[in-house]
């Protein structure tokens, strides 16, 4: 099949909630993707910061294809090694002293929100309810997940929303002091906005969260679904800021590829999920947890995160000139392979990234008016120049 077969098989039968763009991808290789006409693509997205480690990295491929063959799915009422050992090495590199696994990262905060919550019902805090979140963030989403997401185009149409739920602005921290009483079960935070536009809080902002949090009562919970499994150029992003909380959710970069979520959580918090009070069918199963192990221990052995930080740094020295040489863009901004690149003029940002696919590179956008860059973690110096050359190139030509 190509491009066009598959694209008009997709529009006759599959379910019209994604504005795609007009090509169908059939293969990938590190920081290469093909589509089915045979054009290939530097990937500066990877499936939405998910392919951290490249397409069908060796390590991963091959821990999927041998687990595959020997033991695909069995449920959660058996123990299975993949799924211990990814436990461990999760609790072995996090705050974390428990997990919870399941298959998204929607999931994971919905798992998050109702750990929050049942602690606060275990403490005899039954008025504790209410979950905190930000305005522009993102959350997932499921009816409880697109509730504490702060964007109000996820909700149009969907109500009746779920109690409790209520939003204070990003990075302001006397809001929150204002919001935070004896109601409040939890405050969940993205440590840098990755949807709403790659925003990233003042330094500082995170650490004062986590006092109020202790202060009054409440729960913190980390929403590390995008900026987690190295990212950011940390293993979790709030690494950076000195700050752990007592709950982070996890999915986007953790499998590998494979769909994965995880629940992380301290022992004091993670007791209230006892038998009975939470679960997934699929949640952890071995094939996803046997990629997610292989992605995490190519990670570290192959000091991925090493490779990150640095690119990190180039990437974003790269869009910061382009930022002050284009009169159509401004503010580079990011941590790690996180970046984000606002445009100005009223430009929008599909108009560059489709201008970008033609020229052969896969890019992103966050918000309403930036570009989102979160290659895999493997990309080099001369594939980020290659990048920067076509980007302003594509700026230039508007
Ligand atoms: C992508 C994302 C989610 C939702 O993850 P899904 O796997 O699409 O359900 C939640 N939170 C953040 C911060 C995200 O970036």
């Amino acid at each position: 099949m190509n491009n066009a077969d598959i694209i008009a098989l997709g529009e006759k039968y599959v379910m019209n909630t994604y504005a795609r763009f007009p090509i169908a991808l059939v293969r990938g290789e590190g920081m290469s993707v093909w589509d089915a006409d045979g054009k290939e693509y530097l990937d500066f997205l990877a499936g939405i910061a998910v392919c951290n480690l490249g397409h069908c990295h060796p390590k991963v491929s091959s821990a999927v294809a041998a687990q595959a063959k020997t033991l695909f799915h069995v449920s959660n009422l058996y123990h299975t090694e993949p799924q211990v050992r990814l436990a461990k090495w999760l609790c072995d590199h996090t705050f974390a002293d428990k997990v919870f696994f399941c298959n998204s990262g929607a999931e994971a905060n919905e798992g998050a929100i109702k750990l929050a919550r049942k602690i606060c019902h275990d403490r005899g805090e039954e008025g504790r309810k209410t979950i905190i979140s930000a305005t522009m963030s993102f959350h997932g989403r499921t009816l409880a997940t697109l509730t504490a997401t702060g964007q109000e185009k996820v909700k149009k149409g969907f109500a009746p929303l779920p109690a409790g739920f209520i939003h204070i602005a990003y990075d302001d921290l006397d809001a929150l002091q204002k919001a935070v009483d004896v109601n409040t079960a939890a405050i969940i935070l993205e440590p840098i906005q990755g949807e709403g536009g790659i925003r990233m809080p003042s330094p500082g902002y995170l650490q004062a969260v986590r006092k109020l949090a202790d202060e009054r009562g409440a729960l913190l919970i980390f929403d590390e679904v995008q900026t987690g499994a190295g990212r950011t150029g940390a293993f979790l992003a709030c690494e950076h800021e000195g700050v752990t909380p007592d709950i982070a959710t996890m999915a986007k970069g953790l499998g590998g590829g494979a769909p994965i979520g995880a629940v992380l959580a301290t022992e004091e918090a993670a007791k209230s999920f006892t038998p009975g009070t939470h679960a997934t069918t699929f949640g952890g199963n071995p094939l996803c947890a046997a990629a997610a192990l292989a992605a995490m221990e190519a990670m570290e052995e192959e000091n991925i995160i090493g490779n990150c930080r640095e690119m990190g740094k180039h990437l974003l020295g790269k869009l910061e000139k382009i930022a002050e040489s284009s009169p159509r863009a401004k503010n580079a901004r990011g941590r790690g392979l996180l970046i984000g690149l606002e445009l100005e003029g009223g430009i929008s940002p599909a108009t560059i990234v489709s201008a970008m696919m033609a020229k052969g590179f896969l890019i992103g956008s966050a918000g309403e008016s930036v570009l989102r860059f979160a290659p895999p973690l493997i990309v080099t110096k001369d594939q980020i120049d290659l990048l920067a050359d076509a980007l302003s190139s594509a700026l230039d030509s508007l």
